[in-house]
């Protein structure tokens, strides 16, 4: 049995936890970063192979969760997908794929699959967004009820969808689906030239990439609050707008202290959950120096 050890918090703070060893495994690992929510993949993040899902211990994967109080439970899909693809055989892998990891999502109570759409490859957005939106529904109509798709913004690298966050809303609108939703991942919206604190970023760390303004206006603009379902909190190795994606632990990296916490100690983002794909002190991933740094951030 895994107790969780860590005092209540009123806040769901994680990480990003390995499966190795099995499902249940990753219980063990997030209690033993002092988180109360996680983030997995349902299999490698580098291949489109899966176990059939009645193969794997989900139901030991269930108690464990329960045991230790564990909240909210994300899944990462593959990093292989790509709905933008011209090729109709790889749409289709990244449609089989995203099943999958939906019908997983609802048998292990999951809170959504956080998902990188893929890029464009230069035939730009209004080129392939109708196609997008239609793999997306595609998804939505051949999975359970109880499953969610959560697109993730991207960093602003060339050709990769929904780094602007108009891309976001234009594929809520058109997927009109309660079962579709978005992660924030802070790295990212850094990157693509969102800024989301009052401190100003010294030119020296200012990347060649024009600016997309002020974050919080355009999540009003857009209103992108109420389907946001969580977010990943990482620092940058790179520049402010410089579409540049390099997670960086917590404090270690360009994004300003008091950005964070700006971001974090939101009023409309009290009860996000905040999950940290951060390398990690030791290079072993997400830990709890990162976990406590959130903590403190989020207050
Ligand atoms: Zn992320």
């Amino acid at each position: 049995m895994i107790k969780q050890t860590t005092q209540k918090h009123s806040r769901y703070v994680g990480g990003h936890v390995s499966c190795a060893g099995g499902i249940p495994t990753s219980i063990g690992r997030a209690v033993g970063i002092g988180a109360n929510c996680l983030q997995i993949f349902s299999a490698s993040p580098r291949t489109w192979a899966k176990k059939p899902l009645e193969e794997l211990p989900i139901d030991e994967f269930l108690i464990a969760h329960k045991e230790a109080n564990m909240g909210p439970t994300f899944t990462h899909a593959v990093y292989l997908v790509n709905f933008a693809s011209e090729s109709r055989a790889a749409r289709k892998k990244s449609v089989d794929t995203l099943i999958y990891d939906l019908q997983f999502d609802a048998a292990i109570g999951g809170s959504g699959v956080v998902v990188h759409l893929g890029s464009h490859q230069g035939r730009g957005w209004e080129a392939v967004r109708t196609q997008v939106a239609q793999e997306i529904t595609t998804i939505l109509e051949n999975t359970p009820e109880h499953s969610t798709f959560l697109i993730e913004n991207s960093a602003g690298q060339k050709g990769k969808l929904s780094s602007d966050l108009s891309e976001i809303r234009w594929l809520l609108d058109a997927v009109a689906s309660p079962r579709l939703g978005w992660c924030l991942d802070t790295c990212h919206a850094f990157a693509a030239g969102y800024s989301f604190g009052s401190e100003d970023i010294p030119p020296d760390n200012i990347g060649k990439n024009e600016p997309r303004g002020d974050l919080f206006t355009q999540l009003e603009t857009y209103d992108l609050f109420s389907t946001l379902q969580c977010i990943h909190v990482n620092d940058s190795k790179d520049l402010f707008a410089s579409g540049r994606d390099r997670h960086q632990n917590i404090g270690e990296g360009s994004i300003p202290k008091e950005w964070f916490e700006t971001l974090l100690q939101r009023p409309e983002l009290k009860s996000m959950s905040l999950i940290t794909e951060a390398p990690g002190f030791d290079g072993k991933g997400p830990d709890r120096e990162n976990i406590e740094r959130i903590r403190n951030l989020a207050r």
